[in-house]
């Protein structure tokens, strides 16, 4: 067995290895200015933690061209008789124009 280093561990023994540096590195001031920051970035996201999952859901769910290999896209029909439907499309059109039904 390979010795672990001293700055992997397990998840319990966190909270102690940082409680064991005790000298101060950074002013008050500094993590006051880092809150302020993180806090203005937290309420000007404008995105909200629903949308943001339903992306990632959405990005999950791309299938992959059969023929090509590459991400297929979900596109709408501009005409015909399936007008105005999605479907999705490779994202490699036009030199690959394998399409899939949107289920
Ligand atoms: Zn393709």
């Amino acid at each position: 067995m390979t010795e672990v280093p001293e700055n992997v561990m397990e998840t319990q023994d966190l909270i102690p290895y940082i409680l064991s540096y005790t000298s101060r590195i950074l002013t008050d001031e500094i993590v006051k200015n880092y809150s302020k920051k993180l806090e203005e970035y937290i309420n000007n996201v404008s995105i909200n933690a629903d949308d943001h999952i339903l992306n990632i859901i959405k990005n999950l769910e791309h299938p992959i061209c059969p023929r090509c290999g590459k991400s297929m896209v979900l596109r709408t029909a501009r005409k015909g008789s399936n007008k105005g439907s999605q479907f999705w499309g490779c994202s490699n059109f036009p030199s690959c124009r394998i399409t899939k039904e949107l289920v």
